[in-house]
């Protein structure tokens, strides 16, 4: 499991060599010809891609039989104990394939047609050899966008691979070979991209899988212990329940830590690429940059309604290609700090630097999104006093 997460700062060191791979293709169209091996090579490692997930799938298939014929219709003796066992096993095992499926079949969000650069620009773009008349284009091209985040020299962020500006936290996967919104990761063992469009469905993916294994190991464990000591007699069921006890406590062990760490990451609405690069801001890169307290964080991912928290639909907030930020905050927050010498000054007079166009289209939004649920950032700007009040409970997530 650990690898899975390693592989996400391979994707992104692995991103930049392939950058300009598009550009040279529709510089040398010649290539073209060269293109069938590549094809065949390409179906062959989309056809590889999927052994993980059949491995899986076979691994289930196998601890559905174990656990309900041969563990409850051939072990247990008790009718009731059979029948408690059977309706919370499928339960969980319904929970568990559900979110596993939604997980996998989801297919990844990408930046909508605004983010694309009109034909003309793009033409100019591809022409241009200069990497600062590049930017000027991207830059022009960006007034009208809301990109809170730049790479990290300061400049636009732009995938030549797919020609796409990226959105805040959008970044190329080469394994799915395009533009993934807020990406997460690419993981092998659901052979998908995991971003904006599915992630909710992964987090439930492991806390089911992780409900399915504890449940296996800990009703088990007693007849685990009866073959052990050879107080039940040799039968084929003895090899079956000896070896779900084992795998159901591998995964256990290997599933917590990872379902551990994205409760975290969900908690401080922070990617798993971000973990690793914090994402840079116009004020500088801020690991922070996203969060807006605990409680806001995780209905971000899992939304408004409780009801719906724990079932794989998608019930995520926002569309993926604008988040809230603390920016606004970062600015008020060094604001308060000029204004604690001076505690009776006006809000009329904090020093906030100006915000571009995009960023204040985008500031109203939050704000607006804001006034209709509880209070955040809209509020900072009241007064000063109550700015201080507000940035040091945000600080705190
Ligand atoms: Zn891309
Ligand atoms: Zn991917």
């Amino acid at each position: 499991m650990k690898t899975e997460v390693l592989r996400c700062s391979d994707l992104l060191l692995s991103r930049s060599a392939q950058l300009t791979s598009a550009r040279r293709h529709s510089l040398f169209p010649s290539r073209g010809r060269k293109m069938a091996p590549t094809h065949v090579l390409r179906c062959c490692q989309r056809g590889l891609a999927w052994i993980p997930v059949i491995f899986i799938a076979l691994v289930v298939c196998w601890s559905y039989y174990a656990y309900v014929v041969e563990l409850c219709i051939f072990t247990i003796p008790s009718i009731g104990e059979k029948i408690i066992y059977l309706i919370f096993f499928h339960l969980s095992f319904i929970m568990f394939v559900w979110s596993y499926w939604k997980t996998i079949f989801t297919k990844p969000a990408n930046p909508s047609k605004e983010f694309c650069l009109p034909k003309a620009e793009k033409e100019r773009y591809e022409k241009e050899e200069r990497p600062e008349s590049q930017q000027e284009i991207l830059w022009r091209a960006a007034t009208s966008l809301p990109l809170y985040t730049r790479t990290g020299a300061g400049a636009i962020r732009y995938c030549d691979r797919c020609q796409v500006i990226k959105p805040d936290r959008c970044h190329h996967c080469s394994a799915c070979d395009m533009c993934v919104l807020k990406m997460d990761h690419h993981c092998p063992w659901v052979n998908n991209c995991v971003g904006f469009s599915n992630y909710k469905f992964f987090i439930l993916f492991l806390a089911y899988s992780l409900v399915y294994c504890l449940f296996i190991a800990a009703t088990v464990l007693q007849y685990f212990i009866k073959f052990w000591t050879n107080e039940l007699p040799d039968t084929h069921a003895k090899f079956h329940v000896l070896f779900l006890f084992f795998v159901a406590a591998m995964f256990c062990i290997s599933i917590l830590s990872l379902f551990s760490y994205h409760l975290w990451l969900v908690g401080k609405n922070r990617s798993t690429i971000e973990a690793f690069r914090a994402p840079v801001f116009r004020t500088g890169s801020d690991k922070n940059g996203f969060s807006l307290g605990f409680r806001k964080n995780i209905a971000q991912v899992f939304g408004d309604q409780k009801k719906y928290w724990l079932l794989p639909v998608f019930t995520s907030q926002g569309d993926g290609l604008t988040f809230p930020t603390r920016l606004v905050n970062v600015d008020v927050e060094q604001a308060t700090v000029t204004l604690h010498p001076e505690p009776n000054k006006s809000s009329a007079d904090v020093p906030v630097s100006p915000l571009s166009e995009s960023q204040n289209r985008l500031l109203s939004n939050e704000q607006h999104a804001n006034n209709t649920g509880d209070h955040l950032a809209n509020n900072t700007l009241k007064s000063a006093e109550s700015e201080t009040i507000t940035i040091s409970v945000e600080s705190e997530s």
